[in-house]
């Protein structure tokens, strides 16, 4: 057993979840000068660089969802892998008693969270052998909301807005600015994507996400990927999505391409979208202890440079202060584009709760409250839980609940990211409610809006499920989705539909 392996591969672990990687934040200063500031997707945007810089300077997660963990190891021939797993395994147990990493392995039959982030499949460790004397450790993180949007296409294939899909670059292309369309706001973005052409479903995705290891400012080095990689990047932004798909100029921020061999009778496109939260760092060990000797992807050397360059959030005046518990004739006074301020009790609910709540009473009384679709990361300091990240979940998962929730037991309030269908559309505006998007993904920012957690109720169903009884302060949000029946998400996925359509001509 080395002996620093442990040691490297949580200091590894922490600063992948805590800060992010040089080309990814010169990425993201790029496209907060793409946006201006007063738009929708320029105030994200802000949100999205203050909690970069509040995630870096107190080593707290960038997002609370942290993921899951892969770790990708390239060994020295006779390196020891039994031991190494172990002592990885150990570093991923230590990072999440720590609260560097959310408990993120739930059994798939029984729903039971293992605390821990072990388990079966869990947390992933691919092995390589190299010739080099020296180990390399790489470690992306990469969460839920924009994992699944991940998308694979068996060519050909026709697709909405786009037309057949042939077996030729040409279908490729059509396959991944149909992949970054669907995708919305739903994964976070500005996203970027990892693309294979060929192999088979199992591996196609694997080399998909394994593109996402290279950096998003180096150049294919097949000149024919490095051209369709160029053009996607020159065409994808004018499709509008923007950030978090609340309308803008910059919608992807990468995108990175290769191709392997595959079967005469199969051709898949398979890829892989990572969120703005694009977290993947390595370290290069020293094979006779297992101390970091480099990093990769970073200078440690140099100095971090912050993301804002001014003050954070700034407002504007016309922010709309809702204080929980809510009237609905003041829910009714919202309409899409408001930017609101939330104050008072907020109750996080996500899968399991919701699935609860269609079969038994809420533990608490709904009526007037704000439904958070949030998994904080919480540690509990003497008797008093503390939220360390805690940014909104993709709520379209809670589709199937969300309309007799509200009807139920009058919720007037739902926030998360990434906007509902068309069932809690009409919901919302039958019972007189809202849908608040928040900024994915920016769980540093959104834990220094709660001042307070007074109770949790669910606890069985483990942390990130539970329901936390949280008291907020100033929560900013935009009201995307009203009580009048406007839906900010369904103009801009009609809208970017559309140019979708131009694209095949422009
Ligand atoms: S930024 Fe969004 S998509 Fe990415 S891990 Fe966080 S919640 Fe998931």
């Amino acid at each position: 057993m080395l002996a620093a392996v442990t040691d490297s591969i949580l200091q590894l672990i922490v600063k992948t979840s805590t800060d992010l990687p040089p080309d990814v934040r010169a990425a993201m200063k790029a496209t907060r000068d793409a946006e201006p500031p007063t738009t929708q997707s320029g105030q994200a945007l802000t949100i999205i660089a203050q909690n970069i810089d509040q995630a870096a300077d107190v080593e707290g997660a960038i997002c609370q969802d942290t993921g899951m963990p892969t770790f990708e190891v390239r060994t020295p021939v006779g390196a020891n892998q039994i031991s190494m797993r172990q002592q990885i395994r150990e570093a991923v147990v230590q990072a999440t008693r720590q609260g560097k990493l959310r408990p993120n392995s739930v059994d798939s039959l029984t729903g039971e969270n293992s605390g821990d982030n072990l388990g079966p499949g869990t947390p992933i460790i691919h092995f390589e052998q190299w010739e080099k004397d020296e180990i390399e450790v790489k470690l992306i993180l990469k969460g839920g909301g924009c994992e699944n949007m991940n998308a694979q296409y068996s060519v050909p294939c026709e697709l909405p807005h786009l037309g057949r899909a042939d077996r030729t670059l040409e279908g490729v292309r059509k396959c991944i600015l149909h992949a970054v369309w669907q995708a919305q706001g739903k994964g976070c973005g500005p996203g970027a994507v990892g693309v294979s052409i060929g192999g088979d479903r199992t591996s196609g995705y694997a080399h998909a996400k394994e593109q996402l290891f290279r950096t998003l400012d180096d150049v294919n080095p097949d000149p024919r990927l490095a051209e369709l990689e160029a053009s996607i990047m020159g065409k994808v932004n004018r499709l509008g999505i923007g950030t978090m798909g609340f309308g803008g100029n910059v919608t992807l921020i990468g995108c990175k391409i290769a191709a392997q061999n595959r079967l005469p009778a199969s051709f898949f496109v398979s890829v892989a979208y990572d969120c703005w939260a694009f977290r993947r760092l390595g370290v290069r060990l020293d094979a006779r202890d297992g101390a970091i000797t480099s990093w990769l992807y970073r200078d440690p050397s140099s100095p971090v440079i912050p993301m804002l360059d001014q003050a954070g959030f700034v407002r504007t005046g016309r922010e709309v202060t809702l204080t929980a518990p809510i009237s609905e004739e003041q829910i009714r006074s919202l309409k899409v584009g408001d930017v609101v301020l939330v104050t008072g009790r907020a109750f996080t609910g996500r899968d399991a709760v919701h699935a609860h709540l269609m079969k038994h009473e809420p533990p608490v009384d709904l009526r007037g409250a704000v439904l958070y679709h949030c998994g904080p990361v919480v540690a509990k300091r003497g008797d008093e839980w503390t939220v360390t990240a805690a940014g909104p979940t993709t709520s379209i998962r809670e589709e199937p609940y969300q309309a007799d929730i509200i009807k139920r037991y009058g919720v007037r309030a739902i926030i998360g990211k990434g906007g509902m269908g068309a069932r809690t559309l009409g919901a919302l505006k039958e019972h007189g409610a809202v849908y608040l998007n928040a900024v994915g993904g920016a769980a540093q920012f959104y834990a220094r809006c709660i001042e307070r957690v007074d109770d949790v109720s669910l606890m069985e169903f483990g942390t990130p499920e539970a329901m936390w009884h949280l008291q907020v302060r100033d929560f900013p949000a935009i009201v995307t989705m009203d009580a009048h029946g406007n839906s900010l998400h369904k103009d801009v996925e009609t809208a970017s539909g559309e140019k979708l359509e131009l694209l095949q001509t422009g």
